[in-house]
């Protein structure tokens, strides 16, 4: 097979570096796949090679060892961060999770032979300016098939994330499963449970960001794979919702996340912003079901699950929040004051994406794009409030906890709440955001809370 695979110079280098010092060197893994695909340009290139990680090293000037026990360097050359990877194999893995060890092996052809789909288990030599194909990965491509190399059930077996893999593939390039590859997934759900969260949350944001996303969640539940990863999610199919919605809660959370933009805080919003209906559904009067304080009871288990699967902080923060503001129902006649107290709520860099997850949910529930003018109308009613600039949070505030605490009130959990009384009252009042009435409304708040010495300030 000849195809002109067009190369950066910086990859061409390192293969052409790796040649003349007599060892042989291979593109391997996406940048190919990509390739055969699509003819498309890829950033990410895996190189194989006979050469040993400290033969690489000698070569290059600028060398990192990433993984020497994995036989992998990572090369820089350029703006790209090259995996120089040594041909091996892999023996057992008795926790489903790590090979027992891995022997370096003399072939690309033994190299491939552990690789996971066949798409993934070729290799491009550039000196012959052909492609190594030994498990038919092209046909695959062609025919958009994902399928073992080998027998499915013991590679999945062997490590159990292949089988998630093989899902978020699926999600990304919009292949089916071979069918005896998808089989082999629901039988492999005991390897599955064994692989570390982190691996499968890598997986899970591949997938969530799919252009098939909505694919790859429906084979996560059919396999059984969702089950493993997010069992509090299960109740939601046939989860039975009112009026204009035409899913269940389980496949409009799925179409919330196929309609949200490709952002991974986004759509792990989308995915679990009803989670808590289930728990929270009861019959109304007139028999229709309500859901009352679902937000609520959704962003404290995304909370759990998100903690769960070892996101960092700052992602699950975001999306509870979200999650716990996406129950909003504006109309004309709110005040500008509850316009800013809206702001002030959701905080003005969270806006955005409050409002694209609130365009995909709307999206999902009848099934089709709506052009919603009561978004478009509070961004309006946003946009003229934040013209006038006024203060949205505490740090816009014309005082701070210092002045605050000049006042005579101990420092403590008690300057930041009166900080936040302050807040509440420039949100309905804006005009009253000045150092001098601040100050005043402040020594008004403080017998209240038992603060009765004042030390006068700045002439107050
Ligand atoms: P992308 O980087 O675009 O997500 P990729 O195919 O390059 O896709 P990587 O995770 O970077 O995926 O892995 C590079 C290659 O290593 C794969 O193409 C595959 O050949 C092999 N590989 C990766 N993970 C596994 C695994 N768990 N089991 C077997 N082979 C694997
Ligand atoms: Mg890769």
């Amino acid at each position: 097979m000849h195809k002109h695979f067009q190369i950066p110079k910086e990859i061409e280098f390192i293969l052409n570096k790796i040649n003349e010092s007599g060892h042989k060197a291979y593109i391997v893994g996406g940048a190919l796949r990509d390739f055969v695909m699509a003819g498309k340009d890829c950033s990410d290139f895996d190189i194989a090679t006979d050469a040993t990680p400290d033969d690489v090293i000698k070569l290059f000037p600028h060398v990192v060892p990433t993984g020497i026990k994995h036989g992998t360097v990572t090369v820089l050359a350029g703006k790209f961060k090259v995996e120089v990877t040594t041909f091996r194999t892999e023996k057992g893995y008795s926790d489903n999770r790590h090979p027992d060890s891995i022997s370096f092996v003399g072939t690309i052809e033994e190299d491939l032979s552990r690789r996971d789909f066949t798409m993934n288990a070729m290799a491009y030599d550039h000196t012959s300016g052909t492609i190594l194909d030994p498990y038919d990965g092209q046909k695959d491509i062609e025919r958009r098939i994902i399928r073992c190399v080998g027998d499915p059930n013991a590679r999945f077996a062997e490590d159990g994330l292949r089988s998630m893999r093989a899902v978020r593939f699926a999600a990304q390039l919009g292949f089916s499963l071979e069918p005896a590859t998808q089989a082999a997934i629901s039988n492999s759900l005991d390897a599955f449970s064994s692989v570390s969260k982190e691996r499968i949350r890598d997986e899970f944001e591949k997938l969530l960001l799919g252009k098939w996303a909505l694919v790859g969640l429906e084979l996560l539940e059919k396999t059984g794979l969702l089950g493993v990863i997010i069992p509090e999610m299960l109740p939601c199919r046939g989860c039975i919702q009112k009026g204009a919605h035409v899913y269940d809660v389980m496949d409009h959370c799925f179409h919330t996340v196929q309609a949200a933009p490709f952002l991974v805080d986004i759509r792990w919003a989308a995915l679990l912003h009803d989670i808590g209906k289930p728990a929270t559904r009861a019959l109304g009067a007139d028999g229709t079901p309500t859901f009352h304080n679902h937000e609520k009871v959704s962003s404290t288990l995304a909370s759990e699950i998100l903690e769960r699967l070892r996101l960092p902080n700052d992602d699950i923060n975001l999306i509870v929040h979200l999650i716990e503001a996406h129950m909003f129902h504006y109309t004309d006649d709110w005040s500008d004051a509850a316009v800013r107290r809206f702001i002030a709520r959701v905080g003005i860099e969270n806006l955005e994406s409050l409002f694209a997850l609130r365009a995909a949910d709307s999206e999902a529930i009848v099934g089709h794009k709506v052009q919603s003018d009561n978004l478009e109308s509070l961004r309006n009613r946003i946009e003229l409030v934040l013209q006038k600039e006024h203060a949205f949070g505490l740090k816009d505030l014309a005082i701070n906890g210092n002045d605050i605490m000049a006042l005579g009130v101990p420092k403590g959990p008690l300057v930041g709440k009166l900080l936040s009384e302050l807040l509440e009252t420039v949100l309905d009042d804006p005009a009253q955001n000045n150092r001098e009435s601040l100050l005043r409304i402040c020594q008004g708040l403080m017998p209240k809370y038992g603060i009765t010495k004042h030390r006068l300030q700045d002439g107050l």
